[in-house]
Formats: structure tokens, C-alpha cells, sequence
């Protein structure tokens, strides 16, 4: 019988799984969305859209769809859906894995300041500067609302959720995103001081190359942790290993 795998998705390694499982005779594929975005571009395979309702609801849907093996391919930071895959993964005895690109690393030459959360991001930021381009994503602003004497300029693929800081321009953009953009940008809106998730991968990393550069300081806010227990590969050549297929 065909083995139906599920991917978590949301990410640009989760539609590379989904392309090349659905490229495999035999493989049933299966994309799950949360429905943030609102034009996710196409997915190879099959594509479910929404909550499932918590763990106990994502669990009833592996029964369900007959799955055989569940691969959360979030998003670092989408840390509420990854524990619940664990926790669904584990109530169904379905196999389980996470796909997580590797985190980025600073060079001499970065002038990098870790933080665990938005919110100390937000405590730490007006000893770096005044002026600040944030890429942390369109939700969770609110953690920067009371920087009244700051002034931002958020990069997101929507529009960010209100409450946002009361100086604050708005671009719309999906990357990738080449250096010389982003030394552009760093440039013409006078940034003195960049905040970012540690995302990983290729297609943001750009702004820290830029920002080293020009030596501007960064606010990293570091990944959550995984949950306890769960395996992890790194790349799409780990998941299709652990999934016992030759890459
Ligand atoms: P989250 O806080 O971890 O999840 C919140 C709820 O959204 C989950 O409990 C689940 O609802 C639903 N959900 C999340 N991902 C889902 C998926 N792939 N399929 C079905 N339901 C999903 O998630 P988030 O941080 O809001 O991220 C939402 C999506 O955007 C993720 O799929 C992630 O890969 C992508 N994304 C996130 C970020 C980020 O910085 N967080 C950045 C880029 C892309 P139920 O409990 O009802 O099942």
C-alpha cells in the first residue's frame, strides 16, 4: 500500500519535501497549512488548509487520513503547532519528525546581541539605536507598541497585526532578498540597529550579511527549544533517509 507521509508546513523546505515525495511512484503526500498567508503559491501533492483543533484534533486527523508518517516542517518559531505534532504524533503511533534548518551562526565581525524573546528584543533595543528595521514577522509587534521614541521600519508579507509602534512604516516584501537590497534599504531609511529571529536558511540571510557590513548592531532573538524527545534532520536529505528512500 501507498505510505501517505503528512508535512507541517509553512516553510520553503516543506514545499521542496512536498515536490519531491510527490515525485516518488507510490508516495501519497500531504500538505498542511495553518491559512496565514493568503496566496501560498502551489504545493506538489495534496493541500489541507487550518487548524486541526490542538493535538487531540491533529492526532484524530493522522487516524483519519491513514497516515504513516508525520514530518513537521515549520517554521522555527511556530513552536504551539511543532508541540502538538510531537504530542499527536505520540497518541496516534504515528513516526514523527521534525525538518529544521540548521540556525545562523555570527563571524568575528558581527555585532550580534541574543535574546530569548519579542519582548526582551524590545527591552534591549533602544541601547542599540533609534531606528530600527524589524524583520521578526507581522505578528507580534505588539511587543514594540510602547516604543514611542523609536522609529521602525517592519518588513513583512502581510500586514502586520495592530497594536504596531506608533512610528512605524510598513514594507511588504517575500524574500529571497539579495545584499546589495538590503544595503540599499539599511541605507535609505537610515537603520542604525537590526532586529531579527534566528530564522535560518538562505533567502533572509542577506540583511546580516549587509548589517555586518556596515556594522550595524543586531538583536537576535534565539529559536524556542524543540520538544523533549522528538527526532530532527536538517534538510529535506535527512527526512527522505529517515523515511528509509534514497535521496
Ligand atoms: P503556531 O503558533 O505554532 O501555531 C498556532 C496554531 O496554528 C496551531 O496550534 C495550529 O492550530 C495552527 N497551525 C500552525 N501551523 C499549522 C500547519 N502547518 N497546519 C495546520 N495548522 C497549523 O504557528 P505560527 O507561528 O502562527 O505559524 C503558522 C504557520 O506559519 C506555520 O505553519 C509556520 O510554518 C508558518 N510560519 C511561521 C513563522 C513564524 O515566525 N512563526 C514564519 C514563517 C512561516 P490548531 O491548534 O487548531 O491545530
Amino acid at each position: 500500500m501507498s505510505p501517505h507521509v503528512l508535512i507541517l508546513g509553512g516553510t520553503a523546505e516543506a514545499r521542496e519535501l512536498a515536490a519531491v515525495l510527490a515525485a516518488r511512484p507510490g508516495v501519497r503526500v500531504t500538505t498542511s497549512l495553518a491559512g496565514r498567508v493568503t496566496r501560498p503559491g502551489a504545493l506538489a501533492g495534496d493541500v489541507r488548509v487550518g487548524g486541526f483543533g490542538g493535538a487531540a484534533g491533529l492526532a484524530d486527523w493522522l487516524r483519519e487520513q491513514h497516515v504513516d508518517a508525520l514530518v513537521d516542517a515549520t517554521h522555527p518559531f511556530a513552536e504551539t503547532i511543532t508541540a502538538n505534532g510531537a504530542r499527536a504524533a505520540a497518541a496516534s503511533g504515528v513516526s514523527s519528525v521534525v525538518l529544521r534548518r540548521p540556525g545562523w551562526r555570527p563571524g568575528p565581525e558581527d555585532r550580534w546581541h541574543l535574546v530569548t524573546s519579542l519582548s526582551a528584543a524590545a527591552d534591549a533595543l533602544p541601547r542599540f539605536g533609534s531606528r530600527a528595521f524589524l524583520t521578526t514577522g507581522r505578528l507580534g509587534l505588539s511587543a514594540f507598541a510602547h516604543l514611542a521614541d523609536m522609529h521602525f521600519v517592519v518588513r513583512s508579507v502581510e500586514p502586520p497585526e495592530p497594536p504596531v509602534p506608533p512610528h512605524t512604516e510598513v514594507l511588504l516584501a517575500r524574500g529571497p532578498f539579495t545584499v546589495a537590497d538590503e544595503t540599499t534599504l539599511l541605507r535609505e531609511y537610515l537603520i542604525d540597529v537590526l532586529v531579527t529571529k534566528d530564522s535560518g536558511g538562505e533567502a533572509t540571510a542577506a540583511k546580516l550579511t549587509a548589517a555586518r557590513q556596515l556594522g550595524l548592531p543586531v538583536v537576535v532573538v534565539r529559536r524556542p527549544p524543540l520538544p523533549r524527545g522528538v527526532s530532527a534532520v536538517s534538510d529535506v536529505a535527512g527526512v527522505l533517509a529517515w523515511l528509509g528512500f534514497n535521496s
